[in-house]
This record gives C-alpha cells, structure tokens and sequence, in this order.
C-alpha cells in the first residue's frame, strides 16, 4: 500500500491531488502519466503521444490541478476535446481528481446544451473549462475576453479535432488566450498538420512518446472482444461458459474492480478471488498457492499486484480492462503459455479503445482475431459438454452401488427411471438453463459494438459513388439522407462533426456515413430519431442547411 502511494507522492502533486487518485483505486502511474506530470509540473509546453487507455487524461489532468490557484475564480486551464462525449469524459475526470480541493470547480461546454448556463458556469468562476471548439467559438463571439485569464491550454486528441474540421475553430481559440499560457498537446497520431500547429502554437515543446518495442508472444492464441464498457461483466460471464479453462488470470484497473468482478465470479459459482495492492503480503501468497493448487480458478488482479505471478496452471488471461500500453500487454499476457504450454489470451476492447488495439498488433506483429461472444446454442452446447464430463465418470459403477434403490425409488414413486432420472438431474443441476429457450430468456443478447465500422473520419472512396448500393443497416439504426454531398465540398467528418456537436450524441451512436456526389446517408439510432431530426432542423454545413430527413429504403 505506501509503496503504490509512493508511486503517484513521488511525483510532488500536491498531496490532496495524490489522496484522491488513490481513493479512486489507481495503484500506480501509467508510463505517459510518469513521463507527462513532471514535465507539466514544471510548467513546460508538451507534446505527447498517447491514445485513449494510456492514462492519458490523467496525465494532463493532475498537474493542471496542481497548477491552478482554487482561491482565484475565474477560468485559467481550458481543456479543448473533440466531442461532447469526450470533453464530458474529461470533465468528469477533473472533478473526480479535484475531490480533495475544494473551491475548485470545472465546467464542460458542447453544443446541443444552451449556452447560458455554461457562460454562467465560466463567469462564476470555474477554474476548469473543458470545450468543444465549436461551442467555445460560439461563446467567443458573444464574449471576447472568456479565456483571457486562461494560462493552461490542453488540446486533447488533436488529431482528431482536425479531421473533425476544427483547424479554423482552433485558430480562433488561440488568439483569444494570452501568448504567455503553458501549451500541452496530445494526440494518438501526429501528421504534418499537428506539427504545423505544434510548430505555430508551442513554444519549445517536450516530447513524450511511450517507446514501444516489438515484442515476441509466441504459444498464446490471441483474440478479442468488443463490448461497452457497461457490459463487460456480462461479456466475461458468458465467455466463462465456453472457454475451456484450467487457471485464469483477469487484469482490470482498479482495486474496485478486482473486488467488483471476483464478487460477480463468486455469486455464479466460480472459485474467484481478488489480488490487489491493498491486499497483504502474507494474504497474496495465500491467494497464489490457492491458484496453484486449484483451490481458486480466476484471479482478477490489477497489474501491481500481479507482478511476478507465476503460476503454470494458467491457461487463460483475460484482459478486461485495456492495459496502459504494448509493453504491459504483452507482460500480461506472458503469464499464459508457461513452460512452453499453450496459452489464450482474450482482450475485450471498448468502442473507443480500439486504436489502442491497433497499437497493440503493431507493436506484437500479430492480429489479435475478432471473436463475438457466444450464442445460445454454444452455451448451451458447453453446459452440456460440461455436464456430460462431470457424469460420465460417475456411470461406470453406479448401476452396481445403486441399482437397486433406483429400482426401489421408481416403484415406490410409481414413476419411470426415466422420470426418476431427470428430476436429478434437475436437482444436480440446481435451476441452471439447459435449454435454448431458457438460455436466451436468462443473457439479454445486447448487440455489441460493429467491429467491422471503416475509420468514420475517412473520406470513402470516389469514383462510382452514385450507383453504389446502401450498405445493410446495422440492428437498431435508421438511415437518413440529406441532399448535401460531395459536390457540396461536404466529406464524412464534416457530417460527423456537424451532427454530434449539434445532435449531442455519443460517437457510437452515429453508424456509417456515405457520402456520394449529390446527396449522403447517415445511419443514426432509430430511438429517439424524430427528436435528433428536429434538433439537427437548423443545422448547417459548409454553409447549407443540412435538412437531414429519413431515408426510405425502398
Ligand atoms: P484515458 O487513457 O485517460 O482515457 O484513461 C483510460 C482509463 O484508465 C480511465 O478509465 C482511467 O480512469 C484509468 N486510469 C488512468 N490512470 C490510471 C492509473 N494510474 N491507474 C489505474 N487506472 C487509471
């Protein structure tokens, strides 16, 4: 326990900053977060290259936290994220951080909100503004001088708030700060256009790029998963039940969630436990040998607390929650595939964790496989596998040793053995589902992010884009058409950008865009539809009215 403190006090964040982190469950700074902090600490500009899973917002967030004085109240670090899901995201994260510091308040500005309550929010004296470029745009012009007192300046995901065709919004957002503020800029990938910005913007930037060295994962077969956030637990039950598994590891992040996830284990059955850094030194071994000996299964542990786990039983390591980087990943996944064994290796990755993803198979040289989780008819086939191996031992002698009760039992029931037999069966198996019908009554089949969705940022392709079919719609979405296309100088991240600013929705809410010469198709969730349609009314892009209406297949 002092020694994971020790990990986040060693970085001289202010000691509030420090117990709130460790009150939410983090036991250790991520590479980008033991690179990142001191460097913004001491107050230079930053250019870091990290996407979404490294820890990154943390690592802007805390020493911009550090840095800001809460008894002055007015804005002075402004955090710009490309949409309104992510700047809510690292609104959210500021305010978690800044729990122990009280005075400090952050306010997050996006469109698709009324603007008065966030200029309230600002000229009430929140420290923190986290914007959308475009909303903040907006606020600048009714009010020149909102982020004069701004001397911190966070551009998170650069890269993509310029394929969101924000470059123009960013320029504007620039002049309005004093020349003098401390710049930091993270992005996933840095084109020439960031550095174009870097070059124009920063003034003599630190680096910070988390090395990533090819490594070798031989004997592990690979694959992963994608699911929401929300339903990971689920995802990893249901996995359970059709991997053939003798000991297995599950990674996640927090001491919460080690705690969170051997519970959900526990209460169906399996023999879970949790490993983390609040756990003692005398209790950890204990938890290990059990692994070792079979007394436990599933250890979920987060990465500290795994560290130098051995164990040759292992056959399975389930990374539920991404791990930081390559390096960790491969780490994890090391712990499969002892002594020459062959091992499997199942990372369930979020809609926006999928660049990380990326990443990863960069860095290992090797595809990590799609799988989806299993339909009915696998888990039901599993149960019954399971059930037959668990029985078939049992046959060979037990006509001899209970023969003739069964006989007794049937006549003195006035039943069939058949009859006899399957009700204990039934008892045996204690309510577990054996049947299609109860299996999908029992596991409410939650469509799963679309894995197979083109970078939506992308222009698609020219040439034959009038004739092209629609392509099938995905479950839950309805197609909308605007006459707006390509020869309106519109592209897809045009379309994107409009619509999530505009229509406040989450990324994966907005399925694929096509945009052809005269007109284009977006695919939005059929929920809610009529309402997004009335909000987007006023819409424009490139200058025209967007007029996006339903789009009738036939
Ligand atoms: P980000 O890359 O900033 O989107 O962060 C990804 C996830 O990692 C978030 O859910 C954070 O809460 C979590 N996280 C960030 N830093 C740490 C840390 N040092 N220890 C554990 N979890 C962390």
């Amino acid at each position: 326990m002092t020694q994971e403190i020790g990990g986040f006090a060693a970085l001289e964040l202010h000691p509030n900053i420090v117990a709130a982190v460790v009150a939410t469950g983090y036991e250790e700074p991520s590479a980008i977060q033991q690179q990142s902090i001191p460097i913004i600490l001491a107050g230079h500009d930053m250019i870091g290259q990290a996407q979404t899973g490294t820890g990154k917002t943390a690592a802007f967030a805390l020493p911009i936290l550090h840095r800001i004085d809460p008894s002055k109240r007015e804005p002075q670090a402004l955090i710009l994220a490309p949409t309104r899901e992510l700047a809510l995201q690292v609104a959210t994260a500021f305010e978690t951080y800044a729990k122990q510091m009280p005075g400090v308040t952050v306010v997050a500005v996006y469109g698709g909100a009324p603007m008065g309550p966030q200029l309230k929010a600002i000229r009430n004296g929140a420290q923190i503004v986290v914007a959308t470029p475009g909303r903040l745009c907006d606020h600048l012009r009714r009010d020149e001088k909102v982020l004069a007192t701004v001397n911190h300046l966070v551009l998170d995901e650069a890269d993509e708030m310029l394929k969101l065709g924000f470059m123009d919004d960013l320029e504007v957002i620039f002049k309005a700060m004093p020349e003098t503020r401390q710049t930091v800029l993270f992005s996933a990938t840095l084109p020439q256009s960031i550095r174009a910005i870097a070059e124009r913007h920063l003034k003599d930037p630190k680096h910070v790029k988390i090395q990533s060295k090819t490594q070798t994962v031989t004997a592990i077969e690979q694959a992963h998963l994608l699911v929401h956030a929300d339903q990971k637990t689920s995802a990893v039950l249901s996995l359970l039940e059709v991997e053939d598994f003798d000991a297995l590891i599950m990674f996640v992040r927090t001491k919460q969630a080690t705690l969170d996830l051997a519970s959900a284990l526990d209460a169906k059955g399996y023999k879970a436990a949790a490993l983390n850094g609040d756990i003692a030194q005398n209790q950890r071994e204990r938890v290990i040998d059990s692994l070792k000996d079979g007394r436990l299964d599933i250890v979920v542990a987060t990465d500290v607390a795994a560290r130098g786990l051995d164990v040759p039983r292992i056959t399975h390591v389930f990374n539920v929650d991404m791990p930081y980087d390559p390096e960790s990943y491969v780490h994890r996944i090391g712990r499969t595939g002892r002594a020459g064994r062959e091992g499997r290796a199942l990372l369930l990755v979020t809609p926006r964790e999928r660049r990380m993803l990326q990443v990863i198979e960069r860095v290992t040289g090797q595809k990590v496989a799609e799988v989806r989780l299993p339909d009915a008819q696998a888990v039901l086939d599993a149960r019954i596998k399971k059930l037959t191996n668990s029985l078939s031992p049992l046959v060979a002698d037990a006509e001899s040793t209970h023969g003739d009760l069964l006989d007794r039992l049937t006549a003195d029931i006035g039943c069939t053995p058949r009859a006899l037999a399957a009700a204990l069966l039934r008892k045996a198996t204690n309510g577990q589902a054996l049947n299609l019908a109860a299996i999908e009554k029992e596991r409410p089949l939650v469509p799963a992010p679309r894995g197979d969705r083109p970078d939506r940022g992308e222009r698609p392709d020219r040439g034959d884009r009038e004739r092209r079919a629609p392509m099938p719609l995905g479950e839950g979405r309805a197609r909308c058409r605007t006459a707006l296309g390509a020869r309106d100088g519109i592209a897809a991240k045009n379309l994107l950008g409009a619509i999530l600013n505009e229509g406040g929705l989450a990324r994966e809410a907005i399925g694929r865009i096509q945009v052809r010469d005269s007109f284009s198709l977006v695919e939005l969730p059929e929920e809610g539809l009529d309402k997004l349609l009335a909000k987007l009314k006023d819409t424009r892009v490139a200058g025209k009215q967007l007029k996006l209406r339903r789009y009738r297949e036939d």
